[in-house]
């Protein structure tokens, strides 16, 4: 006999409880459309590993836990359901749309994809033996495990600067490893870098590799604008911050070419019912804007 799958029934689906996830399924709620919050991993997103944050309108200053679980218990006094599940396909038959998870299916009218970004990896000699053995893509994580060290941080934009100014309140000394002359991160993040002492800029600078027995214990760099061109940085291990891909691999909507699925003015992707709001969609936009306040009135605008 064939087992039949368990099959739940909603208005709407959100997958992925960031926070524009959650911002739907509180806007879902309030208009009394029954709505789930589907997530593989928890509640957040990556909100959740952000130390602080200071421009979140409202808050002059928050912690990145804190202000998940403010959002995340305002759509809980709705009592909207949340499941931890990985969602391996939408299937669209028209007026419903079917979400295929492991074990439960479930049915809605409408669903959103919210599902946020993952970090880019390091993909250079090294990059994924180290991982977990020096290399880390969360500084909030992980930054207990250098504490009085040396470490390097990769990249140049918002997350980069940001990760090395918390990094360096807790370690001896931080490298922050750039490939250009100039960052891409906003101004005031910039000049509180800039300030830190114990941070210091490799500008103009690609990581060829990372090296060490068991765990990390330097770096081999190439100084582009210097005599000396190759240089050996002892370190004791490297945050990567060299930018985002969206978890969008699952889903069979119109993607750009880096993956950011396509959405309109309405946050409809080019399958009618299915829209998508946050960091995973863009619009008439090459790069998803990585603002929680944007991401916040995306989801709301989905779920109107
Ligand atoms: P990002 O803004 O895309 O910056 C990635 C950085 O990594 C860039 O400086 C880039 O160099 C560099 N990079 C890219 N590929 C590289 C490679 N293969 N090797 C070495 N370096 C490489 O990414 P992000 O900092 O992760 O931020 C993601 C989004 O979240 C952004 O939209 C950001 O604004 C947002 N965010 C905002 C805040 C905030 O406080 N406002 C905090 C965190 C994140 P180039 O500059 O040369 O391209």
């Amino acid at each position: 006999m064939l087992e039949e799958k368990m099959i739940r029934e909603f208005d709407i689906i959100i997958i992925g409880a960031g926070p524009a996830g959650l911002v739907a399924a509180l806007y879902a709620a309030r208009s009394v459309r029954s709505c789930i919050i589907i997530d593989k991993l928890g509640l957040g997103g990556q909100v959740v590993v952000t130390d602080i944050i200071e421009n979140y309108p409202g808050f002059k200053k928050i912690s990145g836990q804190d202000l998940a679980q403010k959002l995340v218990d305002h759509v809980m006094a709705y009592d909207v359901p949340i499941e931890i599940k990985e969602v391996q396909r939408i299937v669209n038959k028209g007026k419903r749309k079917i979400i295929v998870t492991d074990g439960i299916e479930y049915s809605g009218k409408t669903v959103i994809i919210a599902t946020g970004t993952k970090p880019k990896k390091l993909m250079i000699t090294g990059g994924q033996e180290f991982i977990g053995k020096g290399i880390s893509y969360c500084a909030l994580c992980d930054a207990q495990f250098f504490k009085g060290g040396t470490v390097a941080v990769v990249g140049g934009g918002d997350r980069a600067v940001k990760e090395a100014i918390y990094l360096s309140r807790l370690v001896k000394k931080v490298y922050v490893i750039h490939r250009r002359d100039s960052l891409r991160a906003e101004k005031t993040l910039q000049k509180k870098a800039f300030q830190m002492k114990n941070i210091k800029f490799l500008w103009s600078t690609d990581v060829i590799s990372v090296n060490g027995s068991k765990k990390v214990e330097s770096l081999t760099l190439n100084r582009k604008n210097t005599e000396e061109q190759q240089l050996t940085l002892n370190v004791n291990g490297v945050f990567v911050y060299i930018g985002v891909t969206p978890c969008t691999e699952v889903f069979e909507v119109e993607k750009d070419k880096q993956g950011f699925i396509k959405v309109d003015g309405e946050m409809m992707t080019s399958i009618k019912g299915i829209f998508a709001a946050g960091d995973c969609a863009v619009h008439n936009r090459d790069r998803p804007w990585g603002q929680i306040s944007i991401s916040i009135g995306e989801g709301a605008k989905a779920a109107i």
